[in-house]
């Protein structure tokens, strides 16, 4: 744009421009006093065993609603997080979070395997983020196994590996599991998944959405799957939306899948009686139903 303008000439304050970063700077300031106020909540998505319906783990996902604004979506205020520096304390707040429903529901004998929390690679730089990690699990009296990390592959771009080795050791440490999500979507090389010390591989829907009509999309999703199994993953499909996906993955084998078709990320209060209904589904399909 400014070559068209005619080379080295200033065009930071077009209108548009202008509006963007106003709403941006907007956007932060927002954030960072609802991130202070302890104004934004965690979501739980069931992760379901296909085979029998049952509650394998559930994925906390941070929800901000502003008074005014209304909900905006992480794909917003995550990237915002980031470039501004806000991040680390958003994961901080959400992972207390989440670990204090985890904490909850296993008081009020609501049971999973366990409650996965995504961290954004930024935080992985955070000099104390380990010690965030085990101070949060202690003060909510929670044993490391019930949580897992979720990381995506960007992690590989931004940070040494030495150091990557080093904090995913410190998490093991505290027996917390971790995984990687969205297998696929980006940059994916198969020699992470020889390297890493993960316990869960979460593959993008990418893989998924429109399985049940495309037989590439099949071979392609049935060889990761199969490569997962034999590198001993446990796996979580990502975006199941339909009946049809989730037959046709199950098939395939996975431990796990996470979509709309058994349920949207919703509130902690209702995900108890959501988990009831899905597993009693297994002998007549909620599809069948409607
Ligand atoms: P993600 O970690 O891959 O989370 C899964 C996303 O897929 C969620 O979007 C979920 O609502 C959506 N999803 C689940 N099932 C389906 C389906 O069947 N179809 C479709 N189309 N989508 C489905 P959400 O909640 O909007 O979050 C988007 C992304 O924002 C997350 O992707 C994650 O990367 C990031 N995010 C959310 N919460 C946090 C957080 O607390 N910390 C960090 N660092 N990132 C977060
Ligand atoms: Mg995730
Ligand atoms: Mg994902
Ligand atoms: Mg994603």
């Amino acid at each position: 744009k400014a070559k068209a303008n005619g080379g080295n000439q200033a065009v930071f304050f077009t209108p548009e421009l202008n509006n963007a970063l106003q709403d941006q700077l907007e956007l932060e300031g927002m954030l960072r006093s609802a991130i202070a106020e302890r104004e934004l909540e965690v979501h739980f998505q069931p992760q379901i065993n296909p085979a029998n319906h049952q509650l394998v783990g559930l994925e906390a996902l941070a929800r901000w609603t502003h008074p005014e604004k209304g909900p905006i979506p992480p794909g917003r205020f995550i990237p915002i997080a980031e470039s501004s520096g806000q991040i680390m304390d958003l994961g901080s707040l959400v992972f207390d979070l989440a670990c204090a429903q985890a904490a909850k529901w296993r008081r009020d004998g609501f049971d999973f395997k366990h409650i996965s929390v995504n961290v954004s690679p930024m935080q992985l730089g955070q000099a104390n983020f380990i010690e965030m990690l085990k101070s949060t699990l202690e003060r909510h009296n929670l044993p490391g196994e019930t949580i897992c990390i979720e990381i995506t592959e960007s992690v590989f771009v931004d940070q040494n590996e030495e150091r990557i080795a080093r904090i995913f050791a410190g998490v093991h440490t505290l027996g917390l599991r971790l995984a990687l999500d969205d297998f696929g979507s980006g940059y994916s090389s198969l020699g992470y998944l020889n390297q890493l010390p993960l316990e869960q591989l979460k593959v993008d829907r990418c893989f998924v959405s429109d399985i049940d009509t495309d037989t590439r999309k099949q071979k392609v999703l049935r060889g990761i799957l199969e490569l997962a199994r034999g590198l001993g993953f446990e796996i979580v499909v990502e975006g199941t939306e339909t009946l049809e996906e989730v037959r046709m993955v199950e098939a395939m084998g996975c431990d796990a899948v996470q979509g709309y078709y058994f349920a949207r990320p919703s509130p902690a209060s209702l995900v108890p009686d959501m988990v009831a209904k899905i597993a009693l589904s297994r002998r007549e399909p909620p599809a069948l139903r409607a």
